[in-house]
């Protein structure tokens, strides 16, 4: 028997209330707007099982901006509009009869992607899919988080302890940093001792900040680059963690490892292609090349094959993918931030430079993402977080 969903149930439709989101009509550029939605609820989850989240903060990114621009994003089936926003930080409102993970009042943040048909997806490992669709909350064909309140299930929800809600919208971001470092850790395990002494980050922006984080974390000597010549907030947040910051437009990345490296661990974020085939050219011996940067283009460069491919073979290298993560990259990442604001008080704070008050402001939104300079993580304060607090203290 089928279940009785909101989307089957015209009439249950009918008496819901209604909330504000941000959403795009995917394949028609610049469509984002606001509109009224039907608000979920905790019976949307079968088995007692959801959980309804208010949602408080939404960070933006490069992705966005592509959706936002229709080069990328697909609507749930059924739906012509994606609402937007996979960046999530909230606060459960609400949760179902079995729920026993969470409790009204705890701060969370969601992951993004939800499983499809292959091995990976069935043992939790859905940014692992090798199904050609994918699911991505706020990206591909499910509805994102840009509105005041989501449901879900316990699996796809994280805790967030309270002392990190001023930080907790760095969640994700930290999440997709915490997967490409730990799938280097793992990979390496083949070398059966690893050392590594020298990690380089291409791209100084929030993941680059956070990957440079995570990588200080576990005691390397960083070089970080960015493109824009310092000193920037971005170089002067990379110096405070102890490490170094470079701009490409002083040094190429091959001349910085003549200099600092060999690199024993790069990690490429910058959505700029060409450098993968760089940093594969000065990869240290028995190496690994995590690239992150999703790029969406059709660029063509000559590399020196020969060259790459010698240096592969003869100093056993590794090159490797990582998109996206799963609950377990969240939950490290949760503890790195926690650390990191032991270790590097106030630090993350820093990255959160322009905050937007209120979904309706989505325009502005957009404009700084696309225009302001020197900015690192715009996000939408969908509600206060003082002022949700004052709320429940009043009750
Ligand atoms: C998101 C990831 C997602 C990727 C590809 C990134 O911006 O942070 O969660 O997997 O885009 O869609
Ligand atoms: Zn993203």
């Amino acid at each position: 028997m089928q279940a009785v969903t909101v989307e089957n149930n015209p009439a249950k439709v009918a008496r819901r209330e209604l909330m504000k989101a941000v959403a795009v009509i995917p394949g028609k550029p610049n469509t984002i707007h606001l509109r009224e939605v039907p608000k979920p609820a905790v019976s949307d989850v079968p088995n007692g099982r959801g959980v309804l989240v208010k949602i408080l903060r939404v960070g933006v990114d490069g992705t966005d901006k592509e959706i936002s621009a229709a080069e990328y994003g697909a609507a749930p089936a059924g739906d012509d509009y994606l609402i937007v926003g996979h960046e999530s930080f909230g606060v459960v409102e609400e949760v179902g009869p079995n729920v026993s993970e969470f409790k009204p009042d705890d701060y969370v943040s969601l992951t993004v992607r939800r499983p499809g048909g292959s091995i990976y997806d069935s043992i939790g490992a859905y940014d692992m899919t090798t199904d050609d669709t994918y699911f991505e909350r706020g990206i591909n064909l499910r509805h994102g988080f840009l509105t005041e309140y989501v449901v879900d299930e316990p699996e796809y929800i994280i805790r967030v302890p309270e002392n990190m809600r001023e930080v907790g919208v760095l969640m994700e971001p930290m999440s997709v940093a915490q997967k490409a470092i730990e799938q280097a850790y793992r990979i390496q395990q083949r070398l059966r001792v690893w050392r590594p002494k020298r990690a380089a980050v291409m791209g100084s922006g929030t993941l680059g900040l956070l990957a440079t984080l995570v990588l200080r974390l576990r005691g390397l000597d960083v070089t970080t680059f960015g493109n824009t010549m310092p000193p920037t907030l971005n170089s002067s947040l990379i110096e405070e963690l102890g490490a170094r910051y470079i701009s490409t437009k002083q040094m190429s990345l091959t001349d910085a490892s003549a200099k600092h490296g060999p690199f024993d661990l790069i990690l490429e974020g910058t959505g700029y292609s060409p450098l993968v085939f760089e940093a594969m050219n000065v990869l240290a011996k028995n190496g690994a090349l995590a690239m992150v940067s999703v790029t969406g283009g059709s660029r063509q460069i000559e590399v020196p094959a020969d060259k790459i491919n010698l240096g592969f073979v003869l100093g056993n290298k590794v090159a490797f993918g990582s998109v996206n993560a799963n609950r377990e990259y969240f939950e490290t990442g949760v503890r790195d931030l926690s650390t990191a604001e032991l270790q590097y008080p106030g630090w993350l704070k820093k990255l959160l430079t322009h905050p937007v008050r209120g979904l309706e402001n989505y325009g502005e939104m957009m404009r700084i993402l696309t225009e302001a300079k020197g900015s690192i993580k715009v996000y939408c304060e969908v509600i206060a977080i003082e002022s949700w607090q004052t709320s429940v203290a009043a009750i």
